[in-house]
């Protein structure tokens, strides 16, 4: 059964055949680390993971790449507006690098804490700014860049494709639209982007630089994801991710880069996220209408209630944070987790293709939840059943829920082992008796491949 997603570039789901079968290169768009973490973004980074986690179960090889934002993006996608670090060191009072390590730190912890399996590689673009020079002098070879006396841009009318992934042609593109941005009025066409900006001018006192041939200045923010990307996998990758806010400006320009450089056809896939909302709008750091996982853990909820939330809607619809759904979703879990403690042994069912089938239908996450529900309330499934299903999920349905963690008091322990010497006997009913007197002390025995937990 082939494992089928949906391409932004065809705008159609298409069945999935890596460039180098079983390996599947995977590049996804990292966080510019000037603020917290936030629910919005874990819910980008869990889908993801959930993609990377399906991938895995089909067995294929997934080498995962993903970048730092530690320098460049500036406040509009449209390279306008200031520098997000310099504007982060500014609200906190600290250096530039320390804000990027700060929220960095941030970010992977909050990840870890969603059970998020860390990239393969994870690049910072401050280290590597080297393949991103390189990489503009091939682009200059090539006659794609024009130097002004502030930056060096990409000439987006040399390339036939430009604005093929969103649909754009380049005369819907317009400069400028917010009135307090700053344009360099030497840019060619509204869609050239900044490869490199000298410090001089707006940047003169630009914390973060390094020495080019173009003088001392720092890269754009698009530069580093096709550098990166093409130094650790690759010329030609099979999937690229993002959010849905990447298509337009970001990943256009990623192709333009990549292409213009390579002549070769980049992404195969381009997989693009969804956001969450908050009351209708966009969770932002520029909004401050955002909460972290610290947030949601003061309220009561542990980091797996937040993360079946978010398994409860397919990557590519919007989904609205509320407390209450967060409840639910609490619920939810608790609710799995208690029905999965009665579940017996290992199925192998029928129903198992379902879930797959639910999986390798463009990630149809909350088909496969429904399908492990069915599954379990009609007993097709056993405990080990759904602890594979878990390799996706990630729900860390094998360990108990952080709210009822406790020490196993002794003549609990006392029991279990008598339970094992009646099922060695094979006296099933007596090791029956004995579950049930464990259970109803609140503690869950489970008879697994490996022995009794
Ligand atoms: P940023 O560092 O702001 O570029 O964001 C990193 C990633 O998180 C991008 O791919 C964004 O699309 C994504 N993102 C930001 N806010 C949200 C949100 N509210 N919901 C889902 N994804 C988001
Ligand atoms: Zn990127």
């Amino acid at each position: 059964m082939s494992f089928r997603l949906y391409n932004t570039l065809s705008r159609k789901v298409e069945d999935f055949v890596p460039l180098n079968p079983p390996n599947v290169s995977l590049y996804t768009c990292g966080m510019t680390v000037y603020d917290y973490t936030h629910v919005g973004h874990l819910r980008k980074y869990t889908n993801d993971d959930l993609l990377k986690r399906a991938l895995t179960y089909n067995g294929f090889k997934v080498k995962h790449v993903q970048n730092v934002t530690d320098v460049g993006h500036l406040v509009s996608d449209a390279d306008e507006g200031e520098d997000k670090l310099e504007k982060g060191a500014k609200r906190t009072g600290q250096t530039v690098w320390e804000v990027a390590k700060f929220y960095e730190k941030h970010f992977y912890e909050s990840l870890d804490q969603m059970n998020v399996l860390r990239p393969d590689v994870i690049c910072r673009a401050t280290e590597h700014i080297d393949a991103q020079v390189e990489l503009i002098k091939s682009l200059q070879e090539k006659g794609f860049v024009y130097e002004t006396p502030e930056a060096l841009f990409f000439d987006t009318s040399k390339l036939v494709d430009y604005g093929a992934l969103s649909g754009q042609k380049l005369s819907d593109k317009k400069a400028g639209a917010r009135g307090d941005v700053v344009v360099d009025p030497n840019k060619k066409n509204p869609a050239d982007f900044a490869l490199w900006f000298k410090r001089v001018g707006r940047f003169a006192d630009h914390e973060m630089n390094w020495p080019s041939p173009w003088g001392n200045g720092f890269p754009g923010w698009h530069i580093e994801c096709s550098a990166m990307a093409m130094k650790y996998l690759g010329a030609q990758i099979d999937i690229h991710t993002g959010g849905v806010d990447h298509i337009a400006v970001h990943h256009e320009n990623e192709i333009a880069q990549s292409e213009g450089s390579t002549g070769k056809h980049f992404a195969n896939f381009w997989a693009h996220h969804e956001f969450l909302n908050i009351d209708g709008t966009k969770m932002s750091k520029s909004l401050q209408n955002f909460y972290t996982i610290e947030d949601v853990i003061k309220k009561g909820f542990s980091p797996m209630d937040l993360r079946y939330l978010f398994l409860t809607a397919h990557y590519r619809q919007k989904l609205n944070f509320t407390w209450e759904a967060l409840e639910g979703a609490k619920r939810s879990l608790e609710n799995l987790r208690s029905k999965l403690s009665g579940a017996m042994g290992g199925g192998g069912s029928v129903k198992k293709d379902a879930f797959v089938v639910a999986l390798n239908e463009d990630l149809n996450i909350p088909k496969a939840l429904a399908v492990v529900w069915d599954g379990l309330k009609d007993g097709s499934f056993g405990y080990e059943d759904i602890l594979d299903f878990d390799r996706v999920l990630g729900l860390k349905l094998d360990e108990p829920s952080s709210s009822v963690k406790k020490e196993i008091p002794g003549n609990i322990l006392v029991l279990a082992k008598k339970r094992d010497e009646l099922r060695s006997q094979k006296k099933f009913v007596e090791s029956d008796e004995i579950r049930k007197q464990i259970e109803k002390a609140g503690f869950i025995v489970k008879d697994t491949s490996s022995g009794t937990v």
